[in-house]
């Protein structure tokens, strides 16, 4: 069974005025599909790996046939990311008592925490991601360039933030700051939750 793109859950528009409908439309039919339909065009070539999850694959990537791993660790980790990136955005949810507790163990307060966030996603030079990650039992913030996981370097991402230019450009331009303001609209603190409380896969 190949790759698939999985279906975005609610409507184009749902997260409209913070994330507009063309650039969620964009993002998820033309951005994420070239990531899958290129994953899928990579193991071709190592059909051994067909019946490996995606999760599997980035885990394992040092241990992926070279002459497939980059185009591995770029698309499939452009297939992850994105599949865990649409399930975190949903408007007008609010972190648990429980999540809020580990996040002011950690960073002092919500507002050190968002603001540390912010600025992890301002500083990362060209295209990347920001993470809220579990990373040896403990919450941390960490960047990647490109699209590399976190799971590649045995951290467990909870919550992630597209910082490419792909996801802001048609309605910021090029105002990085704006788009990651109205993104913490739309966090969807029940999903990361669930990320947070899971077991480790
Ligand atoms: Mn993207």
């Amino acid at each position: 069974m190949a790759h698939q793109l999985p279906p975005l859950g609610y409507e184009y528009n749902a997260l409209e005025p913070f994330i507009d409908e063309q650039t969620m439309r964009i993002h998820h039919t033309k951005h994420h599909q070239t990531y899958v339909d290129k994953l899928n065009a990579a193991l071709e070539k190592h059909p051994e790996l067909k019946n490996k999850s995606v999760q599997e694959l980035l885990k394992d990537i040092n241990n992926i046939p070279e002459d497939i791993r980059t185009a591995v660790r770029n698309h499939g980790g452009g297939h992850h990311n994105h599949s865990m990136f649409w399930k975190l955005l949903k408007k007008d949810t609010k972190p648990s008592a429980q999540l809020l507790d580990a996040i002011n163990e950690t960073f002092g307060s919500f507002e050190r925490f968002k603001e540390e966030f912010t600025t992890a996603a301002m500083n990362r030079f060209g295209s990347g991601w920001a993470w809220l990650v579990i990373k040896d039992g403990k919450l941390a913030i960490v960047s990647t360039a490109n699209q590399d996981s976190p799971i590649s370097d045995g951290q467990k991402p909870i919550l992630c933030l597209d910082i490419w230019e792909h996801a802001y450009y048609l309605k910021h331009q090029s105002n990085r700051a704006n788009y990651i303001r109205e993104w913490w609209n739309v966090v969807n603190w029940e999903e990361v939750e669930k990320n947070f409380t899971s077991q480790p896969e």
